[in-house]
């Protein structure tokens, strides 16, 4: 029996029992959400808001409340809710998935490992790259090349590996050869002093691998368009320069999706878009639409033939990889995405964006739009001409007054505002949300939020 508990009462329940990832011990106030449906959710006191956000965390692909999700999970429930992919067992849903998967990825890729998480598809792939090398004879090749403003997750291994101090902060010894090189951001041009973005970063990682040595070094990790570093895209050259590099000094190349595969920019993988050509891809997010917990890690067939065969086996897994009810809605997820066509309409979310936001790019507090299909950055600037940034807080203030008073889900990242709305997101509500950023952000410095 489920006794109904007011809004306030759920309210007080989780602020006294419940951690909340990335929480703020100054932020009391509690959003509880209890229905969604298309791009709309509704808390518990009955309020509705427009998920400017897709389930609040880039997930939430075919938008909430698909009944073919639902009935793809109950169905799979009743058939078989669970079966190991240990050792020689597998699902026909795991297999399908798989078989799916490798259908989409570029030619070089057939192979996976299933994850419940984007964290442990990062720790996944950091381990296959190593011992990649270490079947073939190359274990000194550990060291891992990441990215300032990077966000792989918060397991140790993906935790070290992004590009946010606090992560790693007081906790102990992090995971050890992890260096982090500066990140492609255009936008800022003052940390290449003058010289071309692509020029800059390319010497930098050329000097790195010089330092470190080429025959220590295991992968290099990074996101296509960095996103919890603010929606920022490299510039056209910088992948294949970069893919270009590292295969000449044998370093394999990891492509975190975790937010960009599954139409989020556009493709089914962002990465095949950038000339990134990486060995693995890690996913998660939009692989379910967030409907179950399930992310994959792929592989090169060079890799997947390597460590399993000449390793012997391969020494890791968690319980609920490829796990039969996660992978039977992904399969329905994929369907959706591809019958509603939703790669083209996350571009044409973007292009709705691009022009609903022309106004505000002009506004003295916007220093920068940044559009890659359906996923926006604006990042907010003291002043448009020093490029001083926002004070977070202030960035936080305008996504509070668009949920309080305009009932739309918004986020900060440090000074940038994010938006990432499911695929499905309607011509009106890119409107409707572009309208109400132009106009919150036009007070900014006048009335401080
Ligand atoms: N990689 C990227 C690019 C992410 O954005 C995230 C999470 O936001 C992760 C990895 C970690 O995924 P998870 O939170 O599912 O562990």
């Amino acid at each position: 029996m489920t006794i109904s508990l007011s809004a306030t009462e759920l309210e007080n329940l989780d602020r006294r029992h419940v951690i909340h990832p990335h929480q703020r011990p100054d932020r009391q106030d509690r959003r509880v959400m209890v229905r969604g449906q298309g791009s709309t959710v509704w808390d518990a006191a009955g309020r509705d808001f427009l998920d400017a956000l897709g389930g609040g965390i880039w997930v939430a692909q075919v938008g909430h409340g698909r009944t073919e999700l639902a009935e793809a999970a109950k169905e799979q429930s009743l058939s078989l809710a669970h079966f190991t992919t240990f050792f020689e067992y597998t699902n026909d849903k795991a297999a399908r998935l798989a078989g799916r998967l490798a259908a989409l990825a570029p030619d070089h890729i057939n192979r996976m490992y299933f994850t419940n998480s984007g964290s442990e598809g990062v720790d996944t792939a950091i381990k296959l790259a190593r011992l990649y090398h270490h079947h073939r004879g190359e274990s000194s090749r550990t060291w891992i090349l990441a990215r300032h403003y990077g966000y792989h997750g918060s397991s140790y291994g993906s935790g070290t590996a992004t590009g946010i101090p606090d992560m790693q902060a007081a906790v102990g010894p992090n995971l050890p050869n992890v260096e982090k090189l500066m990140p492609p951001y255009a936008y800022r041009a003052e940390f290449y002093g003058g010289q071309d973005v692509t020029d800059f970063l390319i010497a930098e990682l050329t000097a790195t691998i010089e330092r470190i040595g080429a025959e220590n070094i295991a992968a290099m990790i990074g996101e296509p368009v960095l996103g919890g570093g603010g929606v920022i895209a490299p510039p056209a050259d910088y992948w294949p320069r970069v893919r270009e590099v590292l295969s000449k000094h044998g370093i394999l190349l990891i492509a975190d999706e975790v937010i960009t595969a599954f139409g989020r920019t556009g493709a089914w993988f962002d990465s095949a878009q950038r000339g990134m050509q990486p060995d693995l891809i890690v996913t998660a997010k939009g692989l379910t639409s967030g409907y179950q917990p399930l992310g994959a890690v792929l592989m090169s067939d060079a890799i997947g033939e390597t460590v399993p065969a000449i390793g012997g086996s391969f020494f890791h897994g968690h319980t609920y990889a490829g796990h039969p009810v996660a992978c039977a809605v992904a399969l329905a997820n994929l369907d959706i995405i591809e019958s509603e066509g939703l790669l083209d309409r996350s571009l044409k979310i973007g292009a709705g964006f691009r022009s609903g936001l022309a106004a505000a790019a002009d506004l003295p507090t916007v220093g920068d739009v940044r559009v890659e299909g359906a996923t926006v950055g604006i990042e907010l600037v003291t002043d448009k001409a020093t490029r001083e940034s926002l004070p977070p807080d202030l960035a936080l203030a305008v996504a509070d007054e668009l949920y309080y008073n305009h009932g739309i889900l918004t986020r900060n990242y440090g000074a940038t505002l994010v938006l990432s709305p499911p695929l499905v997101f309607t011509d009106e509500e890119t409107a409707r949300t572009s309208a109400a950023l132009t106009e919150v952000l036009a007070r900014v410095d006048i009335e401080g939020c």
